[in-house]
């Protein structure tokens, strides 16, 4: 068997010892005899399984006691609605930073259900900047400011989070949660789908303080409501529980790991060593800003893109694979999420300065 480096965007690798965890577990977890893809959620198995999860997660991200964990479904994409439904309450506008092609998904979704007001958009520099701290001015009458730290496609990131004042600050961490230390208090809403830097595909972390719970808007399904949710213990129908036992075990994985501190030190070598190696070339190139360059995605072109696919094939001879860049974007995208290992990085680096050289 040989597992390879998987640079994919999402859904992405996960650490081998978490999946040889959950390949020990499949047939009988801790002898209940049974696989947890067979349990009932309202078991007391599966309910240990969801007790630890959120409690190792609020462990690591240093949530505090007036914000609910919540382990829901239909990914980032609904929180885009849930946002707007839950936060709106009796204000008719929130305020959105339009930084690449998820903010803008974002931003469509909430136009639904309320006046929009864009604070800044950075496409005039084909998203590859963010906008400074300086230059934001919020509204007093949002509801709410949302923006998105990590933009997955372009590989920009906010090395700062915005000041809103009283407004709550909405932040679609999908490619960034658990990549480092975030303060929590500083947001109203956190929310993640999970196939990045979580665990599978299935479940989406929402990470809700306490008082932005219980203003839906009315006639909203109750699936969209977080008092729902809230007051179910994420239970109010059949959650993704696997998922939710994979997202735990990951959890577990990065506490031995050393917590969120020890993946910042990581995820930034890892970066950096990838960023200076594109830079060096003269073959390769980031056009991404040098003050929000993601720590997480990595895009990067080849001075001659008649040469991608030939790069993309002898990439995966090498056991490199996925790194084609989004359709939107081409070139090649390195996403280095924390299940990618440095030796990921140093396989990486060595076939590309090895391609150049044949091909440069
Ligand atoms: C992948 C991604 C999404 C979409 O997530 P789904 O779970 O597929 O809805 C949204 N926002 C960001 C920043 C992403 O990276």
């Amino acid at each position: 068997m040989t597992r390879v480096f998987n640079f994919s965007a999402g859904p992405a690798m996960l650490p081998t010892e978490v999946l040889e965890r959950a390949q020990a577990e499949i047939l009988d977890w801790n002898g209940s005899g049974m696989s947890v893809m067979e349990m009932s959620h309202r078991g007391k198995e599966f309910m240990s399984i969801a007790e630890k999860a959120e409690s190792d997660l609020r462990q690591l991200m240093a949530i505090p006691d007036n914000y609910k964990v919540l382990f829901l479904q239909g990914g980032a994409s609904s929180q885009f609605a849930m946002v707007p439904i839950n936060l709106l309450g009796d204000k008719r506008s929130a305020d959105y930073l339009s930084t690449g092609q998820w903010s803008k998904k974002a931003i469509a979704e909430g136009k639904r259900y309320c006046d929009v007001t864009v604070v800044a958009d950075t496409s005039e520099t084909r998203f590859t900047t963010v906008p400074s701290a300086a230059s934001l001015n919020f509204s007093s009458d949002a509801a709410y400011v949302h923006y998105t730290p990590n933009e997955t496609i372009v590989g920009v990131e906010f090395h700062y989070v915005p000041d809103t004042g009283d407004v709550p600050l909405v932040a679609d961490m999908s490619s960034t949660i658990l990549s480092r230390p975030i303060k929590v208090g500083k947001y109203g809403v956190i929310y993640a789908g999970a196939q990045k830097n979580i665990g599978p595909a299935g479940v989406t972390v929402v990470i809700v303080r306490d008082d932005l719970i219980g203003n839906a808007l009315p006639g909203m399904p109750a699936m969209f409501d977080y008092q729902v949710h809230a007051d179910n213990g994420s239970m109010y129908n059949t959650p993704p529980t696997y998922s939710w036992y994979l997202a735990g075990l990951v959890f577990d994985w990065l506490l031995q790991k050393g917590g969120l501190e020890s993946m910042a030190e990581l995820n930034y070598s890892k970066a950096e060593k990838l960023y200076a190696a594109i830079d060096a070339s003269g073959f390769y190139s980031n056009p991404v800003a040098l003050e929000c360059r993601s720590w997480m995605n990595v895009p990067f072109i080849l001075a001659d893109p008649e040469l991608d696919a030939t790069f993309l094939a002898e990439a995966a001879e090498h056991n490199l694979k996925t790194l084609k860049g989004h359709r939107s974007v081409g070139g090649m995208r390195a996403s280095i999420y924390n299940a990618m290992p440095m030796e990921g990085i140093d396989a990486l680096v060595a076939f590309m300065a090895d391609f150049e050289q044949r091909y440069g």
